[in-house]
Parts: C-alpha cells; structure tokens; sequence
C-alpha cells in the first residue's frame, strides 16, 4: 500500500488499504448499528475537506471510525490528538494499527470502544484550551438523536460545546441532510429545520451516492457541516422549545396554530391561541414549513410566558387525550 504523505510533510507508513483489513478480520457489516463502510479514499478526504481547516492543535473526535478510512482522511490532516469513539470492539485491531502507526509521528490517538450517545465529552476533553471538530460517518439509526442532543449541549454551552468554535461535519441520509438545510418554505422544511437552524447555520456540503458504500445502503448519504451560531437564536431553554416546535409541526399541512393549539387543552385552545399568536405577532393560517425560525421563537415565548402565569397548562399532554390522530403520535423528526 502507499506511503501517505501528512499535511505536516510527515508520512504515515504503509498500512493495508481498509477493504484488505475487512477481509482480514472479517469484518461482516451488522444491520442493528447501521454500518456501511466507505473504501474510496477520494470521498473520506472529501468529508474531512468539508471540516475545513484542522490544526496541528486540533482535537478531532470520529465518531465510529469502524474500519477507519475516514481515520486515515483524518490523520493526513494531522491534528494532535485525534478520539475514536465506535460501539463495535471488532473494530479494535484495525484502529490499534492505525494508533501505531500515528505514535513515531507525534499523533495521539485515543480509542474508545463506548456508545456515542452516552460518551462524556468533558471527562475526556476536560481542558478547552484547544479547538474540537466532530467528524462522522454516522449509523443512521442515532443521526437524528445525536445532534439534537448535541444541539441540547450547544444550547447549555455544555460537553462538546463549552467553546462556541466545535463545528460538526457529519453525513446523514440525503433525505434528512435536506431536511436539516431546509430554508424557509422549502418542501422538506419540518421541525429538523428548525432545531437545526436555531443553534447552528447547518451547510450541504455534498452527496455521496448509495453505491460509494459496501454494503451499500438503500439511499444516498448528504455531508452536512454544522456551524455553531455565534449568538444563537434563543436562549430559551431547550425542552420548552423543542416542545412548541414539536407541536407546531406536528400537523404539517394544516395552519400552524392547529398544531400550536395542542399545547392547550380543547376546552380554551381556541381562545389561548388567538391571543398568543396576536401577542407573538405571527400569522396563525401559515402551515408549518412557512415559519420562519423567529417566528417560531415568537411563539415559544410567549407559550413560555402564559405557562409562567398559568403553571397547570405546563403539564397538559394532549396525548393522554382519546382519539389523538396517530400522526400527532409520532416523535419523527419529519
Ligand atoms: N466510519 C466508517 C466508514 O465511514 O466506513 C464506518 C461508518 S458506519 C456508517 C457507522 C459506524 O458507527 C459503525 O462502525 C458502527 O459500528 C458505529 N456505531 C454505531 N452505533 C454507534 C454508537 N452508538 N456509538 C458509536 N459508534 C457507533
């Protein structure tokens, strides 16, 4: 295999190519932690191009390197200390390998066989003195669930996110990378969007087709850079306005403030949203995917505002009501 050159001039030595170590180990790709590896180095260069410039003062955290060909993307970039973070301990030996071969050229690479959803990022990065860039290739079934949570830390300067720089450079099903990037009145604007945009500017950076994976997946994959607002669009606290944007848009083809209303009981919902919506200055018969990103904060405030002075409506759940229609169910973030 190659010698690679490093940003820094040095070379990583010659390593198998990654498809070689996934027949060595055999390393079979498991359904239930969404694996599909990428083998063509020309794209995981790519996905580490679209972090932007990484210095040799970095941290970066990979999140699941699995067999590691973003890894190697990663290290050509030479940051000083690079964080592996994979669920699947298979993927030991190969990491190991690359943890070798980076030690003679002054990289630190720190594997942790943990879940990604659980890692404590202020235990293992407890100093903020250096900047952190998250890269991923990540298993679609936690795409979703991992940033929001990430979007919680942004919102409570917390974990990753005690320093307001820690972008995210990450891949998702195309489908919800659009959703993400959404802009106002876009067809797949939904509450995704929204989330999205209150804490960060997301950027499509570019799609890799199905067939760039082995075992290739049914749909193709969006790169999506996350950029953390410098001042982001609320400082509301995040369940209340992860709340209203849920409800707003769980009725996406109706006008908003049926979805809004839901945060009401039935008996008063008419009335309580003629007022707030006057109050927050927001047309009531726009459908959801109309809203601006402000309009909605408009309406978290001043739900925010009547919850204070009416603290029993806080715990209405329009759920525990009977004949919900099964759309409203849902917790997708469509
Ligand atoms: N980075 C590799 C690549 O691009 O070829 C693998 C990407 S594969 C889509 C997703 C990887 O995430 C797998 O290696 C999988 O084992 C790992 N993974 C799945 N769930 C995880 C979790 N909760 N925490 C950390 N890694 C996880």
């Amino acid at each position: 295999a190659a010698v690679r050159i490093l940003k820094s001039g040095m070379r990583l030595p010659p390593l198998p190519t990654v498809r070689e170590l996934v027949k060595l180990y055999q390393l079979q790709a498991l359904k239930q932690l969404s694996q599909n590896f990428l083998m063509d180095e020309r794209i995981t260069d790519k996905i580490v191009k679209s972090a932007g410039r990484i210095d040799t003062h970095d941290i970066v955290l990979e999140v699941g390197p699995g067999p590691g060909a973003i890894t190697r993307s990663i290290l050509r970039r030479s940051p000083q200390r690079l964080i592996l973070v994979e669920k699947d301990h298979r993927f030991l030996p190969s990491l190991e390998l690359l943890k070798e071969c980076a030690k003679p050229l002054d990289l630190q690479v720190d594997i942790h066989i943990d879940d990604i959803l659980r890692f404590n990022m202020e235990h293992h990065i407890p100093d903020t003195t250096q900047r952190l860039h998250l890269i991923g290739n990540l298993p679609f079934a936690i795409s979703t669930r991992l940033i929001i949570n990430w979007f919680e830390d942004l919102s409570l300067r917390r974990g990753a996110f005690r320093r307001n720089d820690t972008c995210m450079t990450l891949t998702f099903q195309k489908e919800v990378a659009e959703r993400i990037c959404a802009n106002l009145g876009d067809k797949q604007r939904c509450r995704l969007s929204v989330m999205s945009q209150i804490w960060t500017q997301p950027v499509m950076k570019f799609t890799i087709p199905g067939k760039a994976f082995v075992p290739k997946p049914e749909v193709d994959v969006g790169v999506v850079k996350l950029i953390p607002l410098k001042q982001p669009k609320t400082d509301l606290p995040f369940g209340l306005v992860e709340k209203v944007v849920r409800h707003i848009f769980n009725m996406r083809q109706k006008y908003c403030r049926r979805g809004y209303g839901t945060l009401f009981p039935p008996q008063d919902r008419d009335d309580i949203c003629y007022e707030l919506f006057q109050r927050a200055d927001v047309e009531d018969t726009l459908r959801p995917f109309q809203l601006s990103v402000d309009e909605c904060i408009r309406l978290a405030t001043v739900y925010k505002e009547f919850i204070e002075a009416n603290p029993d409506i806080a715990r209405y759940d329009f759920r525990a009501q009977k004949n919900v229609p099964t759309e409203m169910l849902s917790d997708e973030y469509v």
